[in-house]
């Protein structure tokens, strides 16, 4: 054996199991493995888990927050807008070299898989070639899919679906859109049904930004839905965002629930920008705009929750971790049972690893050994601290650690030292 980890907890709660690792996948594993290994680490009870996955980023853009100017308003509209007047002066060296800082600190946060929108309405493509080259550099440590995204729209930016067909055929490996940015709700229709139709045709997944608005008629997923039953894209397609699904009318979502799950479309939430772009036109009561999460998993369509958004001209927080996106998630959906915890954890685990259809995922014999130890007990407890990553590995080889959450104390009859763990054990 290559590796082995001792003592590890397992997301399902199965406690005290080893892992043993030969030639970059997981070759055994259970209580007391009877196994000699050149590299041995001590989990002591921690949390082991497969890697994070960023269902929806924006890697085109990261790190550019500033450039040229900060979003003074911090709305949807100016962040488009800002990143228009950007999109002329980006180089690709630049844009390049932020990507990878991303990665970096990706890695760092145990986030291994990221599918993040490439900005195809460009005619030079710039970006397109610079998250290839990107995808090609962090391929040996991180797993990148790449979304041919016509931000500007499909029928409203001239040239868009051209641009779009020529990234596709550079190696983008997902179709995107944008309905609710045509110029009309019929527009919007018509782009999704033109994406699908090439999606189908080409063999490919399909994610849209899909009803990223608080106005309850923006339906396009309702399209996005039947077109996908019409062209038979089941398990291939996800709607992104679907905020206006937050204003919809009560009644008019009991007849769209079903139709998601017949047509077998992904939903992925983005709860840190929705809850801080969504609702502005709002007074009070101010809506929050994230979808309907906890509705959606109970009429079984799998939802994962995305970061969507770092350091960029539409929102100038965040740091690649997923931890802090479901913590948010729960919190906006109210999610506070323990089986609805459970779920936030999974959204930015194993759904989306199965929404980007990747292969070798989990904990399990033959899967890649792919794992990252956290400073947690349990997945609830990990969503509780942003638990720091004690250690994370990449097929089998250790490609980050981070030192435990701890802090001094100088109190008279107190501790010298407090980290954040609860010492006795919940029950489930
Ligand atoms: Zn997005």
């Amino acid at each position: 054996m290559d590796a082995v980890i001792r003592n590890a907890t397992l997301p399902d709660g199965r406690q005290g199991i080893d892992v043993a690792i030969a030639a970059g996948r997981i070759a055994a594993i259970g209580p007391a493995l009877p196994v000699q290994a050149a590299l041995q680490i001590d989990a002591d009870g921690d949390l082991l888990t497969p890697p994070f996955v960023d269902a929806h980023f924006h890697m085109d853009a990261t790190l550019s927050y500033g450039l040229p100017r900060v979003n003074r308003s911090g709305t949807l509209l100016e962040g488009i807008a800002l990143w228009g007047e950007l999109k002329p002066e980006l180089s690709q060296e630049a844009l390049v070299e932020r990507a990878l800082q991303y990665c970096d600190w990706a890695v760092a946060r145990g986030l291994l898989a990221i599918r993040t929108h490439v900005d195809v309405c460009d005619e030079r493509l710039l970006a397109v070639e610079a998250l290839l080259e990107v995808k090609r550099r962090v391929a040996p440590y991180l797993d990148m899919q790449l979304v041919a995204f016509p931000q500007d729209g499909l029928l409203r930016s001239p040239g868009a679906f051209d641009n779009l067909k020529r990234a596709i055929a550079m190696g983008v490996d997902v179709v995107g859109g944008i309905p609710h940015f045509e110029r009309t709700m019929a527009d919007g229709a018509e782009s999704v049904r033109l994406l699908c139709e090439f999606a189908a045709d080409k063999g490919l997944r399909v994610d849209m930004h899909c009803d990223e608005s608080d106005d309850p008629l923006s339906r396009h997923i309702e399209t996005l839905a039947s077109e996908c039953n019409r062209l038979g894209l089941h398990g291939r397609v996800a709607g992104s965002h679907l905020t206006s699904m937050h204003s919809m009318d009560n009644y008019y979502v009991s007849k769209l629930l079903p139709l998601i799950r017949e047509a077998g479309v992904a939903a992925i939430a983005n709860p840190l920008i929705n809850i801080t772009l969504q609702g502005r036109h709002d007074t009070y009561p101010k809506r929050r705009g994230m979808t309907r999460v906890p509705e959606l998993m109970a009429a079984g369509v799998d939802v994962a929750f995305g970061h969507d958004c770092v350091m960029d001209p539409w929102y100038s927080l965040g740091s690649g971790d997923m931890l802090e996106v479901a913590h948010m998630g729960l919190h906006v959906a109210q999610m506070t049972g323990q089986q609805a915890m459970l779920a936030c954890f999974d959204a930015v685990t194993s759904t989306p690893a199965r929404i980007l259809g990747l292969e070798g995922y989990g904990i399990a014999e033959g899967c890649n050994a792919d794992l990252v130890l956290l400073d947690a007990g349990s997945p609830v407890e990990a969503i509780r601290l942003r638990a720091a990553r004690r250690m994370v590995m990449r097929r089998g080889r250790v490609v980050a650690e981070s030192p435990r959450a701890a802090a001094r104390l100088a109190l008279p009859g107190r501790p010298a030292q407090v980290n954040f763990r609860l010492q006795r054990k919940v029950p489930a």
